[in-house]
């Protein structure tokens, strides 16, 4: 049982309401089982942000999912209502991806182990990546030459990728074998919620056996990595990791990295974790509040408006 009780945002006196809510001024959410779900949506979390940003604070969108387009990041805050979204509000693994191949110079071409809308938004912006693509059928005779390197690489990323084939991880474990390359990761979560119903696997298992094969250990730079904090904290100019909220629907991500980088943690129960977990857990790995979505920030701007 926990050492500690969790409040829950909607139960806090009015008061206590009002002192939680100036407590933060930059809200950090994250999107699949917060904003919607992967393949669905979940009500009220518009309406949610826009309330936010009404009082003033910075909202911002921190997922582990880079397998959208900022097309079609704008058309789903669109969708659900977000007023004012800017593509820079947003921030995924191939963003922090390139913020990292910026910062270290990286000048090389790039393997890619990401989604089609990652690869295309990095060559979008200048990066030299190289892709694997074949249609040949694969036989223990032609894979050597098929996954031959093709150049030196700066880096192979590795990121969630629907269509990820054998001859693409095998490749990667060739490029890897040069040390010089580099072994940049985001895509760790170890499910996909898609829908209330459909829970499919995650991509964390593939990234272990790249780990386990080639003797390397892939920088990482998607949540819980302390490392993506460090990137937050410089894109964003954050001056105090206390007036900082993290909004997420796993113990494991979104909690673990707000309680890493020292930010206040809000649990919603919306998506990935079911509220027994989050008794059961540690009392070091529990949010600091919970609620049952994003939707309970309209209740609670309307309860501090009504005491007011
Ligand atoms: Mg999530």
């Amino acid at each position: 049982m926990s050492a500690r009780k969790i409040p829950h945002i909607l139960k806090l006196s009015a008061q206590e309401q009002k002192e939680f809510v100036n407590s933060f001024d930059v809200v950090m959410c994250d999107c699949d089982g917060v904003m919607w779900m992967i393949a669905a949506p979940l009500a009220g979390s518009g309406e949610a942000v826009n309330a936010l940003k009404a009082d003033g604070k910075q909202v911002l969108f921190v997922t582990n999912n880079s397998m959208r387009s900022d097309d079609e990041y704008v058309k789903l805050f669109g969708g659900i209502g977000v007023k004012d979204f800017q593509t820079n509000d947003i921030i995924h693994p191939i963003k922090s991806m390139l913020y990292y191949i910026k910062k270290h110079n990286i000048k090389e071409p790039v393997f890619s182990l990401c989604s089609p809308p990652s690869t295309r938004m990095l060559r979008k912006v200048g990066v030299d990546v190289r892709t694997l693509d074949t249609t040949e059928e694969i036989t223990p005779n032609n894979l050597g030459r098929i996954t031959e390197p093709e150049a030196r690489m700066g880096a192979v990323l590795y990121d969630i990728k629907l269509d990820l084939t054998y001859p693409q991880i095998a490749a990667a474990t060739r490029y890897l074998a040069d040390k010089d390359c580099q072994f940049i990761a985001g895509g760790t979560d170890w499910l996909l919620p898609m829908t209330k119903d459909l829970t499919v696997p995650g991509f964390c298992d593939i990234l272990d056996t790249l780990k386990r094969f080639t003797g390397r250990e892939p920088i990482i730079i998607s949540k819980p990595a302390v490392l993506l904090g460090e990137i937050l904290k410089d894109i964003y100019k954050l001056a105090d990791p206390k007036r900082c909220l993290f909004v997420g629907d796993s113990l494991t991500h979104d909690v673990r990295f707000g309680l890493n980088c020292g930010y206040q943690t809000l649990l919603v129960l919306s998506g990935s974790t079911p509220i027994e977990e989050m008794w059961q857990a540690k009392a070091e790995d529990q949010p600091h509040f919970y609620a049952d979505s994003m939707a309970d920030f309209i209740e609670l701007y309307a309860n501090i408006s009504k005491s007011a």
